[in-house]
């Protein structure tokens, strides 16, 4: 009887968060077709973590529904995978920096790159071009470099045509970063052939830095990887100073995360490059 009230439990658990997800999907339909003003855009600072310098931004959407209020993309963005929507999004992506950008202070010296992820089954669609060649090219007026990043677990799929593509986006000095690298299955001879030149270590290995038992060995293990691959390391989720000091120690030359900046809109974002040591 336990048994069977427990599955009873479950399944209407499971009915309620199958509904909620209907829900928020057919409201996502309509918002990406109708309502522009519900999706914005923040950034948050990539920085040198030896000079603490900004060295770079990642551009993350954001979705903020009447009713449902801020959905987090961790949610959103794979429904609008499942739905096929998620040109549609990238769409939203570029108009918010678009409209940003329209409203920029000279860069800084160096260029700062401006990172936008993109999901691997977007690469050879056609019209990814079209919505992020103009957006490129803003970008690199503005004295930035054009970045995109990847989620590892699907970089290894990648078809030939999509590595053609990925060379040509290099060819033309798009940045190209593997993201979350450590939670897929790169084996060495892959990346080898990958168009890439910059790994992000992901925030899981990061959060065990810092505490009295090690837990740097994979971290220093991607650091090898990258070194012998020439490749850069951006370390995401940077969240404490220990972190922060035992990458220093590490030599992992580049961090994100809460502990030096959260995302921010743009304009905040901004203050914050022009004086990385505000706060
Ligand atoms: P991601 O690309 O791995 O982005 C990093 C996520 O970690 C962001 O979450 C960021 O806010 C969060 N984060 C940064 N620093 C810290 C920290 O120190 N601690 C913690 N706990 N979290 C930190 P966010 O903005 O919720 O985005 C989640 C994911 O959604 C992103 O993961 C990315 O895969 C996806 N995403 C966001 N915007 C877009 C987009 O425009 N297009 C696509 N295709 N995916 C997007
Ligand atoms: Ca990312
Ligand atoms: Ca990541
Ligand atoms: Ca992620």
């Amino acid at each position: 009887l336990a048994g069977r009230s427990c599955y009873r439990i479950y399944s209407e658990e499971d009915d309620e968060k199958g509904r909620r997800e209907h829900e928020l999907s057919e409201a996502l339909t309509v918002s990406l077709k109708t309502a522009s003003d519900e999706f914005y855009v923040v950034y948050q600072p990539q920085y040198d973590l030896c000079s603490g310098q900004v060295v770079g931004v990642e551009a993350l959407l954001r979705w903020e529904h009447p009713a449902f209020g801020p959905v987090s993309p961790g949610d959103f963005i794979p429904l609008a995978e499942r739905r096929g929507q998620i040109h549609e999004i990238t769409q939203q992506l570029v108009r918010g920096i678009m409209g940003d950008l329209r409203d920029a202070r000279p860069a800084l010296q160096g260029r700062p790159g401006l990172a936008i992820n993109i999901s691997a089954r977007q690469i050879t669609d056609a019209r990814l071009g079209l919505a992020i060649g103009p957006l490129f090219d803003r970008i690199r007026e503005l004295g930035w470099r054009p970045e995109i990043e990847i989620t590892e677990t699907h970089v290894m799929n990648l078809s030939d045509q999509c590595l053609e593509t990925l060379r040509a986006l290099r060819e033309q000095g798009v940045g190209i970063a593997i993201d979350d690298f450590g939670t897929g299955y790169s084996s060495l001879a892959y990346l080898q052939n990958l168009p890439v030149q910059v790994l992000k270590i992901d925030r899981q290995f990061i959060s065990s830095l810092g505490g009295q038992s090690g837990g740097s060995q994979i971290v220093t293990a991607i650091l090898g990887i990258a070194e012998a691959l020439d490749l850069d390391v951006v370390a995401e989720g940077v969240e404490t100073q220990a972190q922060y000091e035992e990458l220093c120690e590490l030599k992992c030359q580049r961090g994100q995360g809460f502990l030096m900046a959260r995302p921010q809109r743009w304009q905040q974002v901004q203050d914050i490059i022009a004086d990385p040591y505000r706060s």
